[in-house]
């Protein structure tokens, strides 16, 4: 049976990885996105359907208890899930999947699926991440310095990944990605 790839990405707040998602979906048609469900509310200009899922607690929780997620988390004191059954559809449609998600779901993943593919996107300092993180404007002090202190967190989980791509220039950064994922391809040996 043909089975695409499952590809999971992760790095701090401010790190650009979702920028670099965005650019994998340009350049690779067989590159689907896992909308993920989350409990946290919108920011301007996200969409339902698109950015995530936005649902309340208590269908959260009945979606865990129900098994539905792939993995799921808590992250900044809110849910955040992958749906499992459309990312299994889509996998064996032959399509890659890619899951933008943090480090506890991806050592969920990795656990259960050993084959994923686990990419980290790291700034190129803390001191350009905090900057980043800054620009964005939508952090409020408090905000900010509790993302500052997820992202050291994260940081640590680096080495648990495939691979580590440093994001310093964006089309640098994406072309790495790139060549990890067609190396992937490539693969005679699965390990
Ligand atoms: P944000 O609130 O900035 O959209 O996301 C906060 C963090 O949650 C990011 O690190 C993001 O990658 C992570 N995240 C988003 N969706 C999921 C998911 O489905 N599962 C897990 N484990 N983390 C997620």
């Amino acid at each position: 049976m043909t089975t695409g790839k499952l590809l999971v990405i992760s790095g701090p707040s401010g790190t650009g990885k979702g920028t670099i998602c965005k650019k994998l979906f340009e350049d690779f048609e067989n590159i689907v996105f896992s909308v993920s469900m989350t409990t946290r509310n919108p920011r301007e200009g996200e969409i339902h359907g698109q950015s995530y899922y936005f649902t309340e607690k208590s269908n959260f929780e009945k979606m865990i208890s129900e098994d539905g997620f792939l993995e799921y988390a808590k992250v900044f004191d809110n849910y955040y899930g992958t749906p499992k059954k459309p990312v299994i559809d889509q996998l064996s449609k032959g399509n890659d999947v890619l899951l933008e998600i943090d480090v506890q779901g991806a050592m969920q993943v990795r656990d259960a699926y050993p084959e994923a593919v686990l990419i980290f996107i790291l700034p190129p300092s803390l001191k350009e991440l905090k900057n980043r993180i800054i620009n964005r404007g939508s952090e409020s002090e408090e905000s900010l310095n509790k993302r500052l202190g997820e992202a050291m967190h994260e940081i640590t989980y680096a080495d648990k990944y495939d691979y580590a791509v440093i994001n310093d220039d964006l089309d640098e950064a994406v072309k790495q990605v790139e060549s990890i994922i067609v190396a992937e391809h490539l693969k005679v040996t699965q390990n």
